[in-house]
């Protein structure tokens, strides 16, 4: 197999790859740069007639040098990249956090509507009332579903929404002249983004530790608490896929403290229509509607982090934002003399993606939205009791919400790792579940099955982890530290690409 100057593998110029044949997967796909040819494109165009053009010296002097491909040649090495992919679309993809569920269909229907598709934000707000109206009915849903009083629309991620959230946060501070307030307290168990978030808006960051039950402990909560500490940040149900029993003892000193709650809501769909998270007395919480409301995710596609706010927060929401006046929605885009803190991205969000979730939740109604957080509980439940025959679980003895966490001890002198076990799933067909996440559990595995899936699934997945638990204690060694053997590539330098990564094409 040669590699490109990008250290893939490429099969340029061969049509057949032995190693790929043998395990009838594709050969590893080229780049377009690579089979395409830089004299030709696929279409037909007129010659330009002479012109004036105004761009000065902004005038290209070389060639573009983009590849020219033909249609079916374009077409073909998409379909044949989709096919390397791994996807909800072709089986159960078990990554804990993630809520990998299915994309109803219809969603995509609504998402194509020429009304929601064919629109630009730079439109005159009167020629887009429908998209507006479709936004404001989504906000609604969220305010009602968490019980709030303001939602943020257009941060773009979960990470972006903790940014939002914090920025509202921030604003509240300094409004109050508790400006000097430079602590975020934030359980050890939290996702990654938590912690960079405070770091990178200048907080200083302390740990809370879990109590050996894996929930926060309230006591290191109050001795954390000062005057200096602007917020918490909190998930729950926590990482560790259990739902925090204190959260309401918790949020209780922290407002006695002055200071906010800021809850990662990216856990969401456990509870979804089943408690209210503005019952537990939260101030800000970011949505991943690309989790829990179904709008697809995975390989950096677009996703949306709505962020609902309290009553206490909700002056300081970033524009723009809805109003609810009696003529109907209104779009605010100008700070004016409200307190928002600005404006968080150029435009008002991802409409194709609050389409899709607004859908999900149409469709679905309020019980349907519960029972579907009851269904994602009960299939986490499911895999846990069939699991625990071999794995070990740090927390076992409690049930699960919508994720199970395993620990590596069941492969104590076994000679495999958690990571040799996940390369093992999938020579197995599997996507491997979320692995060393959270970082308060020795080699963790967390498996989130999330509602889609059928019993027939949920049991089929269940059978092949626990013959492969049992190889593992039988010995098959190799079995885990050669996978995966199955796969189009094999073990990635995933920390040689982090460090050093080549974003771009260069000319061989
Ligand atoms: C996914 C996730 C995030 C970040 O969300 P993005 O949309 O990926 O930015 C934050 N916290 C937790 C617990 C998550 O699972």
């Amino acid at each position: 197999m040669s590699m490109n100057q990008q250290g893939r593998p490429t099969n340029a110029g061969k049509t057949t790859d032995s190693s790929a044949s043998e395990s009838a997967l594709l050969p590893s796909e080229p780049l377009l740069f690579e089979i395409g040819s830089k004299d030709h494109t696929g279409v037909d165009l007129p010659d330009v007639k002479p012109f004036n053009h105004r761009l000065g010296a902004f005038k290209r002097t070389t060639p573009l040098e983009l590849p020219g491909l033909s249609e079916p040649e374009t077409m073909r090495h998409y379909v044949r990249l989709s096919r390397l992919n791994y996807s909800i679309d072709s089986g159960l993809y078990p990554l804990g956090s993630c809520t990998m569920k299915h994309n109803p269909r219809l969603n995509e229907k609504m998402a194509r509507l020429p009304g929601f598709s064919q629109i630009h934000p730079l439109q005159p707000v009167s020629t887009v009332g429908g998209a507006i109206e479709a936004l404001s009915e989504l906000a609604r849903w969220l305010m009602k579903l968490t019980r709030t009083s303001a939602v943020a629309m257009s941060p773009k991620a979960g990470a972006h929404g903790e940014l939002c959230g914090m920025m509202a946060i921030r604003a509240a501070h300094l409004e109050k002249g508790e400006g000097n307030r430079s602590i975020v307290l934030v359980p050890e168990s939290a996702h990654g983004t938590n912690p960079a978030t405070a770091a990178f808006l200048g907080y200083k960051v302390k740990a809370i530790p879990a109590k050996a039950d894996g929930t926060v402990d309230i006591s290191a909560v109050e001795d954390a608490l000062s005057p200096d500490v602007a917020a918490i940040m909190l998930t729950n149900p926590n990482t560790c896929g259990l739902f925090e029993p204190d959260v309401k003892k918790i949020a209780d000193a922290i407002h006695a403290a002055g200071a906010y709650f800021y809850c990662d809501g990216a856990n969401f769909n456990a509870i979804m229509g089943v408690v209210c998270p503005g019952d537990l007395g939260i101030d800000a919480m970011h949505i991943n509607l690309h989790k829990t409301f179904s709008t697809p995710h995975g390989g950096g596609g677009p996703g949306a982090g709505p962020v609902v706010l309290s009553k206490a927060l909700a002056p300081f929401t970033p524009v723009p934002f809805i109003r609810e006046t009696a003529s109907g929605s209104e779009l605010v885009e100008h700070v004016g003399e409200s307190k928002s803190f600005g404006r968080l991205t150029a435009f008002h969000g991802q409409m194709g993606m609050f389409t899709r979730a607004l859908t999900y939740m149409l469709s679905h109604g309020g019980d349907g939205l519960a029972q579907a957080a009851k269904d994602a509980v009960l299939n986490a439940n499911y895999l846990k009791a069939r699991l625990s025959e071999l794995f070990s679980m740090p927390y076992g003895e409690q049930f699960c919400m919508h994720e199970v966490l395993c620990d590596d001890d069941f492969l104590k002198g076994t000679g495999v790792t958690t990571l040799d076990f996940s390369k093992a799933m999938i020579d197995e067909g599997y996507h491997p579940m979320t692995m060393y996440f959270p970082l308060v559990v020795h080699g963790a595995m967390l498996i989130e099955p999330t509602e889609s899936e059928s019993l027939k699934e949920l049991d089929r997945f269940a059978d092949t982890m626990l013959e492969l638990a049992r190889a593992a204690h039988a010995g098959e060694v190799e079995r885990f530290t050669s996978a995966p053997t199955k796969a189009p590539l094999r073990r990635l330098d995933e920390t040689g690409a982090a460090r050093n990564p080549k974003l771009k094409w260069t000319k061989e």
